[in-house]
This record gives structure tokens, C-alpha cells and sequence, in this order.
């Protein structure tokens, strides 16, 4: 696919009025495509001020053409970006199966954005706020979600209501707009597993004879296998930074929130007897890390409200497992789908919109979410013997179907027969799930139990 086009000037107002809750990458995405298609936005995030939070996050050739049509965000990820080779995959004691290398991927599908996450996310709400001049309300926290036949609307902590023609509900995990798409409470349920995550200054990894080759010729990416854990390691921007995260299995209640910290003893325990070179690594790593508790819930039944004024984005309607690499690729698909439909739809139909993006996206998510389990399987369930007879089996599966993807163009060029889908079928459930069918990924290589 070739790359796409940078931004060109707004089209013509919509005149649709578009209430995007939460700054996330999803929320971001929705309200940077939001404005590029015309429309007219409020973001509105309960974070007060902006952090640099979180550690490493990756973006696929999926999503990164979405930030390549925002002018100068690319060029900011680029040099602060991780730009490994490939991804050596070892077993916990060390001993190499496999490198698995990028170009090829690259050539055909573009490049990836690996690198820090609250680097990222401010370039990108720079992007918003400061180059687009797009409406930010930080410190504005929603506790509930309205609609009727004619708008819908938010109610912030403090009283005020804001109302809009359509909400675009992109609070994370944690969503409150969940309740009102479902019609309950929807709490979050623990996944079984947890992620020990870290960042720091890649000096000390660099004077260490044994480890300096993780930083000495540029990027390095390498992840270690053992039983139900896997540990993954790179150095960013040159080797000048270090990330590692453990995903290993934990039966804590969950508490979803970036700032839960653990000592590094935690994870030593965990990775108590692997590689040596795993363990010089936990020597040069300050502590406390991050514990991030991973939430993964059954695919919600439905994405939008009832009134379809209010649709679910990104974390608040399908969480990921890391081990599909697409969390944040599908939010920022989510975005750029739901400004499309609105245009295509115009202001008196914005109802329409909202039923024709579940349906573009429904089935594309929860394939990708299937990837991540599946990779998480063959991991954390390796048989080293087989691997070593045919390393391929522990191999990322990376596959055009998912990578190769436009959300932009894919949700104009099918955006028409979708709808008219809905509208024969009168709109209603039945009619939405012959829609959704029509999206239904081809060409799943490798992936088993699809859409069963
Ligand atoms: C602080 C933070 C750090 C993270 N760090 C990493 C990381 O290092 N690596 C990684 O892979 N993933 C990380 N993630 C998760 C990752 O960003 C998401 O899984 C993915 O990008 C999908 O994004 P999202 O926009 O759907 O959700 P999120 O990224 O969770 O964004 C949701 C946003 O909504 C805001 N919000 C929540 N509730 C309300 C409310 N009631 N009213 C208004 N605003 C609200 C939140 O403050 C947040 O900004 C992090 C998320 C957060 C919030």
C-alpha cells in the first residue's frame, strides 16, 4: 500500500457538532480526524494538567499512516522512535530460536512508531490543541451520558452538561459510557495476567560488557519465553533508552491505573533462575516498576446506545492484550472510522453514522483481539523441542489482512454498501448483524477459532 497523502485543508463544515470524551490516543485520534473531516469538536479529559505517563507503546503500519496525514506529527515520532532490525526471540535461558526481521514487512506496508508513550501522546495532543487549535477541556471529568431523538450529551463532576449531536465515549478501560450503550454496570474483570513495565536512561546497560549489545549498534529487540511468563526488552532512540515489560500471570484484584508500582523484587522472583542476561538487566533497573493489571473482558454485544447518538472507542470498547501489538492501533482506527461515517452521513443522520461505524468495525476488532491471545498462548505455552525442529511456530504473525489496512479509505469505500445494508434490513438488530458480517476480515492465516 503506498503512504498516504498528507492532510489536505478541511473539507467543508458538516455542521455536526461532536463531543469526544477522553484524550487517549482513541479520543485524540477521534478528535484531530473529527476536525480534518470538517466536523466541529470538544474533547473533553478529566486529567487536570498533561503527564508524560506510561512506558513503551507500539503503533503498526495500520496507524501510523493515520498520524503520516497530520503535518509535522510523523516527523516528531521519527527520531524518538524504536528502530530495531527485528525481534530475537530466545528462550528463558537464553538460548536463541529465531530473529524475526522487519524490511520485508516494511517495504509493503510502511513503518512502525514504537517509543515512549507519554513522548507520543503529547506531539499528538500538541497536534490537536496547539496546530489545529481543536477545543481541549482538561480537568473536565464525565459522570454520565444522556440522549434523546435530537442530541446527546455528557454531564461533568461539578453539575455542567454539555450537549452535542453525537459522543464519541473514548474513556479507557474504565468507561462510564459503557452503561448507557449497555444498559448495566459493566465492571472490569481481571485477565489472569499482569505486565511489570519499565523505563530508564540506557547508560548503564551501554558500560556493561555483557549487555552493551543491546545498545552498542543502534535498537535492539528481544524477548525471552518461559512458562506462562514472557519478558521483552528494547533499547529506543539509538540506545539511549530502556524498556522492558514481563507479562506474567496474577490473580490480584484489578486496580487499572498506571501508577500502581512494585519493587523490583517482585519481578525477580518471578524471574527467578532465567538467563543470566535477563538478570543483569533487573540489576541495572531502578525500582519500583510499573504493575500494570491487565483487563480483558468477552467482547461487549454492542458499541453504541440505543438512541445511537453515543458510540464506545478504543479501551472503553474492546481492551487488548499487549500480545497482539494493536491496542492502540485500533483506537486510533476507531477515530478515524467514526469521522469518515459522520461526513459520508451529514448532519441529519449522524444516527446512521454511528451504525454504520459498529458495523465497519465490530468483526475487524475482534479478530485483532484474537491475535493477541493467540500469541499469547503459543508463548506462554512454547514446546522448545518443537520450536527448535520449526522456530517459525513462535513467530510474531504479522498478516496483511490486519497491517496493511487503511481505516480511512476502508471506511470510504464502504461506507455506502454498509448502509444500505442497514437501511434495507430497517436498522435493527438483525440488519446491524448482516452489516457487521460484511467486514469480516479475509485472509486470517494462521489464526485459529475465527469468529466461531
Ligand atoms: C496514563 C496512561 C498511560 C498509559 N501507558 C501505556 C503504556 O506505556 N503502554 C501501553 O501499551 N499502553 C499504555 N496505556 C494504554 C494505552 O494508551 C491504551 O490501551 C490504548 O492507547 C487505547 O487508548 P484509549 O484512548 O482507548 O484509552 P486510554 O489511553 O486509557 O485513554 C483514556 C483517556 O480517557 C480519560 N478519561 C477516563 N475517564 C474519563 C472521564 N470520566 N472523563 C473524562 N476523561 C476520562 C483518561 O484520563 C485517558 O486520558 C496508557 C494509558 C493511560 C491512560
Amino acid at each position: 500500500m503506498t503512504a498516504p497523502q498528507p492532510s489536505t485543508p478541511p473539507p467543508q463544515k458538516t455542521g455536526i457538532r461532536v463531543l469526544v470524551v477522553g484524550a487517549g490516543f482513541a479520543g485524540l485520534t477521534a478528535a484531530i480526524e473529527c476536525h480534518r473531516h470538517g466536523h466541529s469538536v470538544t474533547l473533553l479529559e478529566k486529567f487536570p494538567e498533561l503527564k508524560l505517563l506510561g512506558d513503551i507503546i507500539s503503533f503498526a503500519p495500520n496507524s501510523s499512516r493515520i498520524f503520516q496525514r497530520w503535518p509535522g506529527v510523523a516527523e516528531q515520532l521519527e527520531p524518538i522512535s524504536h528502530r530495531a532490525d527485528g525481534l530475537t526471540i530466545k528462550t528463558w535461558t537464553g538460548e536463541t530460536l529465531l530473529t524475526q526481521t522487519w524490511s520485508a514487512e516494511e517495504a509493503s506496508w510502511g513503518i512502525r512508531y514504537d517509543g515512549h508513550r507519554g513522548e507520543f501522546h503529547e506531539i499528538v495532543y500538541r497536534h490537536a490543541r496547539d496546530v489545529l487549535g481543536i477545543d481541549v477541556r482538561l480537568g473536565a471529568r464525565v459522570e454520565d451520558y444522556f440522549e434523546d431523538e435530537s442530541e446527546a450529551g455528557v454531564l461533568l463532576e461539578g453539575g455542567e452538561r454539555i450537549t452535542a449531536d453525537v459522543v464519541l465515549a473514548a474513556e479507557g478501560v474504565r468507561s462510564r459510557g459503557r452503561k448507557i450503550v449497555l444498559g448495566f454496570e459493566d465492571k472490569p474483570k481481571a485477565s489472569g495476567y499482569a505486565v511489570y513495565r519499565s523505563w530508564f536512561d540506557a547508560d548503564e546497560i551501554s558500560k556493561d560488557p555483557d549487555l552493551k549489545f543491546l545498545t552498542d549498534y543502534g535498537d535492539k529487540h528481544v524477548c525471552w519465553l518461559g512458562p506462562d511468563v514472557h519478558f521483552i526488552a528494547a533499547s529506543i532512540k539509538k540506545g539511549q533508552d530502556f524498556s522492558w515489560v514481563c507479562t506474567h500471570k496474577d490473580d490480584q484484584d484489578i486496580e487499572e491505573s498506571w501508577q500502581l508500582e512494585a519493587p523490583l523484587s517482585d519481578a525477580r522472583k518471578v524471574l527467578e533462575g532465567w538467563d543470566p542476561i535477563v538478570q543483569k538487566i533487573l540489576d541495572k533497573t531502578p525500582s519500583p516498576l510499573i504493575d500494570w493489571k491487565l483487563v480483558y473482558r468477552d467482547p461487549l454485544p454492542t458499541w453504541i446506545s440505543g438512541g445511537r447518538r453515543i458510540a464506545l472507542l478504543g479501551d472503553a470498547a474492546h481492551p487488548f492484550l499487549p500480545t497482539s501489538i494493536q491496542g492502540a492501533s485500533q483506537a486510533m482506527e476507531d477515530g478515524a472510522t467514526a469521522a469518515v461515517c459522520l461526513r459520508r452521513a451529514g448532519a441529519d443522520r449522524v444516527q446512521e453514522a454511528v451504525a454504520a461505524f459498529e458495523a465497519l468495525r465490530y468483526e475487524r476488532v475482534r479478530s485483532a483481539q484474537k491475535t493477541g491471545e493467540q500469541t499469547r498462548d503459543i508463548w506462554h505455552k512454547a514446546d522448545f523441542a518443537a520450536a527448535r525442529d520449526n522456530p517459525d511456530r513462535l513467530r510474531l504473525r504479522r498478516e496483511a489482512w490486519l497491517l496493511d489496512f487503511d481505516a480511512e479509505a476502508y471506511a470510504e469505500a464502504n461506507y455506502a454498501r454498509t448502509v444500505e445494508v442497514l437501511r434495507e434490513g430497517g436498522g435493527g438488530e438483525e440488519a446491524m448483524m448482516r452489516a457487521r458480517k460484511m467486514h469480516v476480515p479475509e485472509g486470517r492465516d494462521g489464526y485459529l477459532e475465527y469468529n466461531d
